[in-house]
């Protein structure tokens, strides 16, 4: 059985590191690749990290009802394409999109039969030393997202499951197992 992943959180809380452990674990589960107006960071090819789109694009497609949730975040447009996550269900594969909290709400009122799971940072000083270790975003953008972020903490009570990110193997065990539960597969043996 097929089904739908969404997995939200903070920007910096570690979606990206578990999401890449999730996949390499659960077979034929794939990641949606989401479309956005923000410009590609160093090493971000167009079409395997995100679709890169102009912003007139971007409202295009919107006017056009192509994205299953759209929103704007930090200044910048992201969305999901129905295209990214019809193609993949149709060929019998679960679907993970890696979304911010506006676009899981309106995933969940468009398709409820989506597990939507909260990723959760330990502690939200946690969040300023990734997002500075990581190296991606001048001050000014890292403030903007932590606001962001004490915002995006809040909403966690509203999901089925939280993850809290505290130790990346446990984070990811835990995640598995959520998603093995759903698809009805056995747990793993890790
Ligand atoms: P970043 O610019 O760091 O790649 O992403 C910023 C935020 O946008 C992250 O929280 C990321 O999960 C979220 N995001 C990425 N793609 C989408 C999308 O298609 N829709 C929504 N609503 N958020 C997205």
């Amino acid at each position: 059985m097929s089904k739908v992943f969404v997995i939200t959180g903070p920007s910096g809380v570690g979606k990206g590191t578990l999401i890449s452990a999730l996949l390499e674990r659960v077979p034929d589960l794939e990641l949606s690749v989401s479309a956005t107006t923000r410009p590609p960071r160093a090493g971000e090819v167009d079409g395997r990290e995100y679709h890169f789109l102009d912003p007139e694009d971007f409202e295009r497609l919107v006017a056009q009802g192509e994205f299953l949730e759209h929103a704007t975040y930090s200044g910048n447009r992201y969305g999901t394409l129905r295209s990214e996550v019809e193609r993949r269900l149709g060929e019998g594969k679960s679907v993970v999109l890696e979304i911010e909290v506006q676009g899981a709400r309106q995933v969940r009122d468009a398709m409820p039969e989506a597990v939507q799971v909260f990723i959760a940072p330990p502690e939200p000083a946690d969040l300023r030393r990734r997002l500075q270790g990581r190296g991606t975003d001048d001050p000014d953008a890292i403030e903007a997202r932590l606001e962001t972020a004490r915002r995006e903490l809040e909403a966690q009570d509203e999901f089925a499951h939280v993850v809290v990110n505290d130790e990346i193997e446990r984070a990811a065990a835990e995640l598995e197992r959520i998603v093995r539960a759903e698809l009805g597969l056995e747990s793993s043996e890790r």
